[in-house]
């Protein structure tokens, strides 16, 4: 792969690259089809990567299938498909990562310690082997792509990040490869995420600006269906994600809710 960049650059194509783990839907295929815009040549990763998963979550259940993945990945038009084995990306004696400082220490960071220093670390990798111009991340995983843009700058990577809408299914749930997991009879429960980040919207736009309120509402929204976990619902500064007490200006909206055993996530900028 780094050989193949190596004569693209020489040859002075311009490279987009999509990261992702596989087991592709809508979403990852708007990054593409972004990409696709923008460079001569569109690579995309599927790497399922094990330093980003902590002991006991779901590395080795995560969905895959590649056969159904390349031929989504053919109508897109990519050129490239890199899909590195575990032992390529991790030999024995490996002992370098990336950690940030601030941005881990808030939402899902909180939860999951080590996942953003699992995502900069592969991230940081495959921006050395693929060695785009430019790289396309989804805003459904706010978190991930403000870590991604701080350690672009922080690091000097001469690579454009361009964050993408997050897509949803009809109903409104944010599409994801985990969405797999959910049983038929667990989907309201799964929706109340974006229902509650739409009533949050409708209270903003109201005047509210008291964000506990706001998070209580969405609290009670969930708390109506059985099976769910609030994990956190957090009211922030979409630059640096602290806590805001009053809302004043566009502020993010995240929250992560486990549904049975399912992880889920959403956010929304809410403007007053
Ligand atoms: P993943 O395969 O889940 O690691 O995701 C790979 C990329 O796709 C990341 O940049 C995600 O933010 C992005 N992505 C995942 N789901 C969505 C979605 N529903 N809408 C937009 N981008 C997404």
């Amino acid at each position: 792969m780094q050989a193949y960049a190596n004569r693209l650059l020489s040859r002075k194509k311009s490279i987009a690259f999509v990261p992702t783990m596989g087991f592709l839907h809508e979403g990852h295929l708007a990054l593409m089809k972004e990409g696709r815009k923008r460079g001569d040549i569109l690579a995309i990763s599927i790497f399922v990567n094990p330093t980003q998963f902590a002991e006991g979550e779901d590395l080795d259940s995560y969905p895959r299938d590649m056969e159904r993945d390349f031929d989504l990945v053919r109508k897109e038009k990519v050129d490239v498909v890199f899909t590195p084995e575990r032992k390529c990306l991790y030999e024995d004696g490996f002992q370098t990562y990336v950690n940030l400082e601030r941005f881990p220490k808030h939402l899902c960071g909180i939860s999951r310690p080590i996942f953003f220093k699992g995502v900069a670390t592969v991230v940081t990798k495959l921006f050395n082997i693929v060695k785009p111009n430019v790289a396309i991340f989804g805003q459904k995983d706010y978190q991930q792509l403000a870590v991604i843009k701080r350690m672009v700058r922080d690091l000097n990577f001469d690579i454009e990040i361009i964050g993408v809408p997050t897509v949803r299914e009809h109903d409104g749930l944010a599409m994801s490869s985990r969405n797999s997991y959910l049983k038929p009879e667990e989907r309201p429960a799964a929706l109340s995420l974006f229902e509650s980040l739409q009533k949050a919207e409708r209270l903003c736009k109201e005047g509210v600006t008291d964000a506990d309120r706001i998070i209580n509402v969405a609290i009670e929204i969930i708390n109506t269906h059985k099976r769910t976990e609030i994990d956190y619902i957090s009211i922030c500064d979409p630059d640096t994600l602290d806590d805001i007490k009053t809302i004043e200006g566009p502020v993010l909206m995240a929250l992560a809710v486990k549904v049975g055993k399912t992880r889920l996530i959403d956010n929304m900028i809410l403007t007053p």
